[in-house]
């Protein structure tokens, strides 16, 4: 993180040369696990002639970079081009080995021999040299030179060549920048099916799902079933479809799903378990939008990546089967934060250095809360104009918290300064203890909210707390208020005789809370 930083105060400083695209012709190997791979790489040249472009590239054998300068420690490549060119350039290197991570070559579950790409968070770095960092996205062009048997698979469009005098797939081409821990091939024997095209204006968006063959009729029909219908819902939330294909591919990655840009890989267990739902399918279909679009540019505001997937998760599911999916999913991701070890730190924890741990309920599930917290601060419309003008403004870039927060102030008109500094860089979340009377006399409830929370989480402040009083017969009123200090006493005229206080019910807050008469 500190390095991060220091990058970034660089760069801000001197425009020091960086990556605009990748050309990579990987050969994977029929027997052993030699890798041969050929980078053209482009990048962007500043005034310091001097400055060194620095790869991250671990493990590899470097055989060659073409007219340059370069030193090779294991870890980094550090490349000065003998020419004296400022603007665009391309730099050629040749290297060889067997990746300790990255690209995992190995047997499916049938034993066939398949190769998966699985980068995230900084494991591209063990296969590609690249400049690995959510903050520099790039497009990427793969050639895949593979047994002649096997399918293969990558982000972008198919790119043919000619052989004989006929056509054949080389490799694969993606035109968007996009973060090189989404850059990734698949290679191996696959079934693929073909699910109907999702339409963009002109554009027609082709779903495929690619699978070993014993898996495919089952892909199809349980998790994959909606898999256009998926993408036209978040379509019609967020905006067009960002990519110009989506292959859903079953494979050995570590995640449950890693959602590489517009090539989703799967893990194969659920597959072979017939134990697939749907969920994590609307979660990474998600994610093409958010995390891949739009890019977290420092890791630790994941939440902009994961938050929404978790988010878009439940309100696509709620889009397709009724609201009921969004409030039972927003439930049980509340119940898995509470139940979480991370309640005492905040989404924003710029002290926890392992990136691994960032995957925890606080970027997700709490994530998600800040999500659909803000929507009912702001409202259904103002939210979704701020969604929609956040993707248009960030697509294919990359945002920070500060940025998302600006976006939806301008489209709801309120300060949400202190919404995002609560719910991102405070931890914990408000435990209300209620108690209340009422009195026959005067027809008066009286309610006082108490918020027990630790002290080291802080007091919220909300602002619009729903609180409803049923009577015997059937008689409801409902009432907001406002909480703000540690405790908020009120009183409401009741025209019945209440039986029973609930609070948060409308299910708006990431809140734990008791009522006592
Ligand atoms: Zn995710």
């Amino acid at each position: 993180m500190v390095l991060c930083l220091l990058a970034a105060a660089v760069a801000a400083q001197s425009p020091r040369p960086h990556v605009t695209g990748y050309e990579f012709t990987i050969g994977l190997p029929d027997t052993g696990a030699i890798i041969h791979g050929r980078a053209a790489i482009h990048y962007w040249r500043g005034w310091r002639l001097q400055d060194t472009l620095q790869l991250d590239l671990v493990g590899m054998t470097v055989d060659s970079v073409r007219e340059a300068w370069f030193a090779y420690d294991g870890r980094v490549l550090r490349v000065v081009p003998n020419h004296r060119f400022m603007g665009d350039n391309t730099l050629f290197i040749d290297y060889h080995g067997a990746p300790q991570d990255g690209l995992i070559i190995g047997q499916d579950p049938h034993g066939r021999r398949v190769v998966f790409a699985d980068n995230w968070p900084e494991r591209a770095r063990y296969w590609l040299p690249v400049v690995d960092a959510p903050s520099e996205k790039a497009r990427v062009r793969f050639t895949v030179v593979a047994p002649p048997a096997w399918k293969h698979v990558a982000n972008g469009t198919p790119v043919y060549g000619v052989d004989g005098g006929s056509e054949h797939l080389i490799g694969w081409d993606e035109g968007h920048p996009i973060p090189t821990y989404t850059m990734v091939l698949a290679a191996g024997d696959f079934a693929v099916s073909v699910h109907r095209s999702v339409r963009d204006g002109k554009r027609l968006i082709p779903i495929q799902v690619w699978t070993y063959p014993e898996d495919a009729a089952y892909a199809d029909s349980v998790p994959f079933r909606r898999a256009t219908e998926i993408v036209e819902a978040v379509q019609r939330l967020v905006g067009p479809f960002p990519y110009e294909k989506l292959a859903h591919v079953e494979s050995s990655t570590k995640f449950g799903g890693m959602e590489n840009a517009s090539a989703i890989f799967y893990a194969e267990r659920p597959y072979l378990e017939r134990r697939m739902g749907e969920g994590v399918v609307r979660h990474e279909t998600a994610h093409q939008w958010f995390g891949d679009a739009v890019t977290e540019r420092d890791w630790h505001h994941l939440w902009l990546s994961e938050g929404f997937a978790s988010y878009f998760d439940w309100v696509v599911g709620a889009a397709l089967d009724g609201d009921s999916v969004l409030n039972h999913g927003m439930r049980a991701n509340a119940e898995t934060y509470f139940r979480s070890s991370v309640v005492d730190r905040p989404i924003i924890d710029t002290a926890e250095h392992d990136l691994l741990k960032l995957l925890s309920a606080n970027n997700y599930q709490k994530g998600s809360w800040v999500l659909h917290m803000l929507r009912g601060q702001v409202g259904d419309s103002a939210f979704w104009r701020g969604i929609r003008a956040y993707y248009r403004r960030y697509r294919d870039s990359t945002a920070l918290s500060g940025d998302f927060e600006r976006v939806m102030e301008q489209a709801s008109a309120q300060q949400l300064d202190w919404f995002f500094r609560q719910w991102l860089y405070q931890p914990g979340y408000p435990k209300l203890d209620c108690r209340w009377t009422y009195d026959g006399a005067s027809h008066r409830v009286a309610l006082t909210v108490s918020q027990t929370q630790p002290a080291a989480w802080g007091v919220f402040r909300l602002p619009a707390v729903a609180v409803e009083i049923r009577g015997e017969g059937g008689a409801a009123l409902r009432r907001f208020i406002a909480l703000a200090g540690r405790e908020t006493s009120v009183t409401f005229g009741v025209s019945f005789a209440p039986a029973d206080l609930r609070i948060d019910s409308d299910g708006r807050l990431l809140t734990q809370a008791s009522v006592k008469r």
